[in-house]
């Protein structure tokens, strides 16, 4: 759970942590993910979650970059799935085939517009028209899949207020969702007032925070930015004058980014989500700075 708890009692406790990818477009960018996988696998991730495009090929990647993790690794997938263009049918057809595979676990978003980002939301018209249909109709069909749905410290940039982003979250959990995870947030009492306006609605799955570590600032503000995520001046201000010194912006990214997870582990978080954008190096050396270490560590000490 994501609720303070005792001193004493967390200090035994190492965080669970799940890891995110995206599907590789190119050859390259697939080595590069399984160098990531591979690098990060020893950390014991509760489980590994790929996302979910627009456009047919891009979801065949997903449903083949799960397939590879499940047959070369022991690490459990969790399936990105949108309700966007695509009629109930084949979706359905979708989480028929990765039950078949063995995946117990799905991501069940609504997705964004299909024309991005700002512009007006449809679905197809014989799809899921919500996310929570979306919910229902897998639980309903696989009981034993997980669902994991999404939560917005600073709510969706669609919705009206917090209250209306609470009752979509509070239907998703009515459909069967057991856990959410948070879009990209940088400020911590974001988070914490989230989290008290979601139990006031007596919400109690688990809401874990997603942690971006930010590889190339301008990129993943501009990214963050159009998803409703707000970077703070002082979090720019440490970034400012790094443009061309991507090393010392691996250093800063890192620094914040652990300043970030130790903060919330310390008022008592102890599961956290990490956008890995597919790479290894910054989300290894938070999750030491978490104490956590490879399963082979942990079994020689
Ligand atoms: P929901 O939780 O269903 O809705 C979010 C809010 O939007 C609601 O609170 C509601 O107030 C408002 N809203 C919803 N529908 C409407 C409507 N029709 N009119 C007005 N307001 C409305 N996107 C992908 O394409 N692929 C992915 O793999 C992916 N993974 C994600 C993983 C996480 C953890 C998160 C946080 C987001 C992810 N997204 C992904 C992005 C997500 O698809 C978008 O944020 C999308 O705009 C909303 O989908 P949702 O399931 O979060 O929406």
């Amino acid at each position: 759970m994501n609720e303070p708890t005792p001193a004493a009692s967390r200090a035994a406790k190492q965080p669970a942590i799940s890891f995110e990818f995206f599907p590789p477009k190119t050859e390259e960018m697939e080595k590069s993910l399984w160098e990531t996988i591979n690098r990060l696998a020893p950390l014991t991730p509760s489980f590994v979650s790929v996302t979910y495009g627009a456009g047919g090929s891009t979801r065949e990647r997903t449903h083949s970059t799960i397939a590879r993790i499940l047959k070369e690794t022991e690490l459990l997938p969790a399936a990105h799935l949108t309700c966007v263009g695509a009629a109930r049918g084949e979706i359905d057809d979708i989480v028929a085939r990765y039950h078949e595979i063995g995946v117990r676990h799905i991501v069940a978003l609504r997705g964004d517009p299909p024309g991005g980002i700002g512009t007006p939301f449809f679905t197809h018209p014989d799809g899921y028209q919500t996310s929570s249909e979306l919910v229902a109709a897998i639980k309903k069909r696989f009981p034993d899949v997980e669902v994991s749905v999404s939560a917005y410290p600073e709510k969706h940039p669609e919705s009206p207020s917090f209250d209306a982003d609470i009752d979509t979250l509070r239907a998703k959990v009515d459909a069967g969702a057991t856990r959410a995870i948070t879009q990209v947030f940088f400020d911590n009492d974001l988070y914490f007032r989230f989290l008290d306006r979601v139990r006031a609605r007596g919400i109690e799955i688990p809401i874990v925070p997603g942690i971006m570590p930010m590889h190339n600032f301008k990129q993943a503000r501009a990214f963050v930015t159009r998803a409703g995520t707000t970077v703070p001046e002082w979090l720019a201000e440490k970034f400012n004058g790094l443009d061309d010194d991507a090393e010392t912006r691996k250093l800063v990214a890192a620094t914040v980014a652990a300043g970030q997870v130790q903060k919330l582990n310390k008022h008592g978080v102890d599961t956290f989500h990490f956008y890995t954008m597919n790479r290894a190096d910054l989300v290894f050396a938070i999750c030491h700075l978490l104490g956590i270490r490879p399963a082979s560590v942990q079994k020689a000490a």
